[in-house]
């Protein structure tokens, strides 16, 4: 007979961990106790040396889907304390609040099982859930995640529900927002005219019925309320668009299956794989066929299928796919309180499906793309908040403010570091509200109190200036971070190199250290530092930041300085001869922004970075070649004019330049990467910056690069665009300290 004390460090609360553990302790004949620590739980066991070996070895291998295991802590010899059976002791009260809370998770098989089983007591029940899926995130409104400190606190567990709950045999055991049609919330549907049904079954036909017959409706989901209506009737998505004030961006679908994804779009194993697991993210998929411009205008559809007994009920069998969009206007936070909806979407909504569970915490949907079998993150936020990313050697209560435009903050507690889920734009009012709100949220919950502070080096930034303000009032250091460093060092944590790395980080707009605009940087660098070794020559923004939407501006530019005629403009003219108000940036995104224009693709922009978007859609996939370009100077720039020359008279279709012009950055980033390389020795490439966001470069630059005998990586947790940002300025400020 032996003792053995196991930590098991991770996220292995509040996921059915200790009753897992239970049976897994019967199975190998072994007593014991469990409690939860700090940091996760202590399991301590006795019998005999064997079983508790074998217990031991299969342990990192079995675990509840929801349970991460960090690490596990064995010690042996303890003194034999006779244990009979097997005890879930409860949490001791500690100092340090327990670290990890779950993410909100799709509806489990056993779940959807009952929900369609007439005989089971939460048949068509829109909010049954287990200790294996569920909300979890968005109704917490403090720690420790117990029941009365959830949305779920006002309805109080009925005896059927309260027997599961205690029944350690049950799927339900210890499942904070478990509830069933006695006890638990229920929907209502409000109309156009505020006439307010209430029942589950009345509510979802009302609804069934507007969607099946063109009208717009209000759904309210796990992190927000959803527009959805009919995505087969191109009028009914232009009215949405028109109501939303939504010109030309994408919407995402929901579709009832994969089967019914597969009808629009070509869907891989791998895609299928990441559309199927819990966090159900939307996945950008390649359309199957031209057309659908009503819901996309570019190559690809953000699908997700439906991921709470709410939704599968509203699909039921005859309802293939649905438009459900983020309920805000323009660029507002997603709306997600009854009352809000009710007065903020009238006028959008034709009906409103509504519930009385409250959202205590705004979470849009998640957004990537399937690349190399796995998550390519666009929008980090559902599913994914609030795990937290492993790093090494870190040190706790810093605080990473972001960017702006794709807002996002990170906050560390030793070696986890927090991401902040989706928040938007903070030039928005009610943004930066829910942005201030969500980092004191973040920080009650995991216990953090901020003891420094980084940021951009963007002085106007409204998140450098809440760090400047918070660092001030409360005393704490502040470190400015550039921009593209950010973003490389963000990568690297992303993947967990350490030693210095070569990084292409190409986005739109970034303040470099020499106070002009970068983008289309290669940096040589990790966390303590780094050189600015390539870059594009600066393109000169006839308006400044107006060039960002009015696209044939760049394309003036560009034409002027590589000497081509241009269009008579004499106010452009002057402006550019004079360098009036032409602020020079080396952002790629405005490289792309140009072409896009050139080529006539697009001259006005209605949203960041859609130039590149359409021109990534528009690239013939084909070997098209690519045109003649220059590398100049001591920080080796791409002199970008002979393309624009050769361009201007290539006479091959708009597909093909498209292509083109996308394989002449590839092959210029080649050469700067090798250049970089036999400076350094360093044959590590991360990619980063929002231009990675496009499939065509960040499909081809790898193969380029590996071409020439260099590794390359690019994200897969964090975003590669501004809303990546926080995690690369956080570890910087790790490092600064
Ligand atoms: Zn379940
Ligand atoms: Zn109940
Ligand atoms: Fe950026």
């Amino acid at each position: 007979m032996e003792h053995l004390r196991i930590d098991i460090h991770g996220i292995v609360q509040g996921v059915g961990f200790r009753p897992f553990m239970h049976r897994q302790v019967r199975a190998h004949g072994l007593c014991g106790t469990i409690r939860n620590s700090s940091s996760g739980v202590v399991l301590e066991l006795e019998g005999e040396r064997r079983a508790l070996e074998a217990f031991l070895e299969e342990l990192p291998h079995k675990a509840p889907k929801l349970a991460v295991i960090d690490r596990i802590e064995p010690a042996w010899g303890g003194a034999i304390q006779g244990y009979a059976g097997f005890t879930i002791l409860p949490s001791l009260v500690e100092r340090e609040r327990n670290t990890l809370i779950s993410p909100d998770v799709c509806i489990c098989e056993d779940c959807r099982r009952e929900l369609l089983d007439p005989t089971d007591r939460r048949y068509r029940y829109p909010f049954l859930n287990c200790t294996n899926c569920g909300p979890r995130f968005t109704i917490i409104r403090d720690v420790p995640y117990d029941r009365p400190l959830t949305s779920m606190g006002r309805f109080p567990m009925c005896p059927d529900c309260e027997r599961e709950y205690h029944d350690i045999e049950n799927r339900r055991y210890h499942a904070q927002p478990d509830c069933c049609p006695v006890c638990g919330p229920h929907l209502f549907f409000v109309d156009a005219e505020g006439r307010r049904t209430e029942g589950d079954e009345e509510a979802l036909a009302l609804a069934r019925d507007m969607l099946k017959t063109g009208k717009i409706v209000a759904i309210k989901g796990l992190g927000g309320v959803h527009l959805a209506c009919s995505c087969d009737d191109p009028a009914v998505a232009r009215r949405l668009r028109q109501r939303k004030q939504r010109d030309e961006k994408p919407f995402a679908l929901m579709c009832r299956d994969l089967d019914c994804a597969r009808q629009i779009c070509e869907v891989s194993a791998d895609e299928a794989r990441l559309l199927e697991s819990y966090q159900r993210p939307i996945v950008l998929l390649k359309k199957r066929a031209p057309g659908l411009a009503h819901l996309s205008e570019n190559g690809y559809l953000g699908v997700m299928l439906p991921y709470t007994p709410l939704h599968v009920l509203l699909f039921g069998d005859d309802i293939d796919r649905l438009v459900m969009t983020s309920a805000n206007l323009s660029d507002t936070p997603i709306v997600y309180k009854n009352e809000e909806a009710l007065e903020r979407l009238a006028g959008i909504a034709d009906g409103f499906l509504l519930h009385d569970r409250e959202i205590q915490t705004r979470c849009d949907d998640s957004l990537c793309f399937c690349v190399d079998g796995r998550e390519y993150p666009l929008r980090r936020s559902r599913g994914y908040a609030p795990y937290p990313i492993r790093v090494e050697r870190g040190r706790s209560n810093l605080l990473a403010c972001g960017a702006e435009q794709k807002a996002g903050f990170c906050l560390s507690k030793g070696d986890y570091v927090f991401p902040s889920q989706h928040i938007g734009d903070l030039k928005n009012y009610e943004t930066l509200e829910n942005y201030e709100q969500q980092i004191a949220h973040f920080e009650r919950l995991f216990d953090i109190r901020p003891e420094a502070i980084a940021c951009d080096l963007h002085p106007d930034y409204l998140s450098t200036a809440y760090a400047k303000e918070r660092a001030e009032r409360e005393g704490l250091p502040l470190v400015q971070v550039q921009h593209h460093h950010a973003h490389l060092v963000s990568c690297m944590a992303d993947i967990g190199l350490k030693d210095p790395v070569i990084g292409f980080i190409w986005d739109g707009t970034g303040l470099g250290t020499d106070n002009t605009i970068w983008g289309g940087e290669c940096l040589i660098g990790d966390a303590n530092g780094f050189e600015r070794f390539g870059s594009i020559r600066p393109i000169p923004l006839i308006g400044g930041d107006l060039a960002t939407k009015e696209l044939d501006r760049v394309a003036y530019a560009l034409r002027g300085e590589a000497g081509l005629e241009t269009a008579e403009n004499p106010l452009f003219e002057t402006m550019l001869k004079n360098g009036l108000n032409c602020p020079l940036s080396s952002g790629m995104g405005r490289l792309f922004d140009g072409a896009a224009a050139l080529l006539g693709i697009k001259t006005l922009a209605s949203y960041e970075g859609q130039g590149a978007v359409l021109l990534g859609a528009a690239a013939a996939e084909d070997e098209a070649g690519e045109y003649p370009f220059e590398m100049e100077g001591e920080l080796l720039r791409f002199d970008w004019r002979p393309m624009i020359r050769a361009m201007a008279e290539d006479p091959a279709d708009t597909s093909r330049k498209a292509a083109k012009f996308m394989n002449t950055l590839l092959a210029m980033a080649a050469e700067q990467a090798e250049a970089a390389s036999h400076k350094s020795g360093i044959r590590d490439v991360v990619l980063s910056g929002g231009s990675f966001q496009n499939m065509y470069m960040l499909q081809r630059l790898p193969a380029r690069l590996r071409a020439r005998g260099l590794q390359v990586y690019h994200h897969s947790r964090v975003s590669c665009n501004d809303e990546g940002i926080a995690l690369g300025q956080l570890m910087i400020l790790n490092e600064a300290l």
